[in-house]
Parts: C-alpha cells; structure tokens; sequence
C-alpha cells in the first residue's frame, strides 16, 4: 500500500504538477495550465469536478 497521495491542480484538475523549486518546498507548479503556488488538491473526487469545469471554461474562450 501507498501512502503517496496523488496530487492535482486546484486550477485545472490535473495531475500533471511537479514539485518544482527546492528551496521553497510549498511550491508546485502544473505543466498543463502553468499554475504556480502552494495550493494543491488531494481529493479525487474535487479533481474530477475542477477539470470538468476548467474543460467547459477552456470551451467559453
Ligand atoms: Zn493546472
């Protein structure tokens, strides 16, 4: 068993984030919108509905 959560963009839902700079540790950024910050989500289900609704955004423009 894993205890590594995944992790994902409060942005966009994805799960393409990284954790990017070490020298400060509460940075991600996500490859897929370009978001930067401290902020990510762990629920799954939340993920789910985040990328649903950045897709319908994504359709606006
Ligand atoms: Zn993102």
């Amino acid at each position: 068993m894993s205890e590594f959560k995944k992790k994902f963009c409060p942005n966009c839902g994805s799960s393409n984030i990284k954790w990017t700079i070490p020298q400060l540790w509460s940075i991600w950024e996500c490859f897929n919108c370009g978001y930067r910050g401290s902020v990510v989500i762990e629920n799954d289900e939340l993920a789910q509905k985040i990328k649903k609704d950045y897709k319908a955004k994504q359709k606006e423009v």
